[in-house]
């Protein structure tokens, strides 16, 4: 197999696809040509790679979750759930949620 000189898609820049490349691709079962000259290539990986490493944390700070407004539908208390409110469904206060019975222990 010849070496192919191919026009990368990223910067236009023609690139030789080598021999030893086109081997390196069959064996991999590839079919395509690669699209990118080698420094873009590297250039994406590199990319990459950056967004790998740093991480922010921002999202674990304070720990509280948003609050919704909300009346009890049992003692019609205000009080505020972690979800929204759908109509229809129950919402509780936190003291009826822990005591969903009523405290009615015969
Ligand atoms: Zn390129
Ligand atoms: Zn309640």
């Amino acid at each position: 197999m010849p070496d192919k000189t191919l026009t990368c898609r990223d910067c236009g820049q023609t690139f030789v696809f080598t021999q030893s490349e086109q081997d390196f691709y069959a064996q991999k079962g590839f079919t395509n040509e690669p699209s990118r000259c080698p420094d873009c290539r590297a250039a994406r990986k590199a990319s990459r790679g950056d967004s790998y490493g740093g991480g922010g944390s921002s999202s674990r700070m304070g720990g509280r979750r948003e609050m919704f407004p909300a009346v009890c539908s049992r003692c019609g208390k205000q009080t505020e759930v972690p979800f929204q409110p759908t109509s229809g469904k129950p919402v509780y206060c936190s003291d009826c949620f822990r005591s969903p019975r009523g405290g009615s222990s015969y």
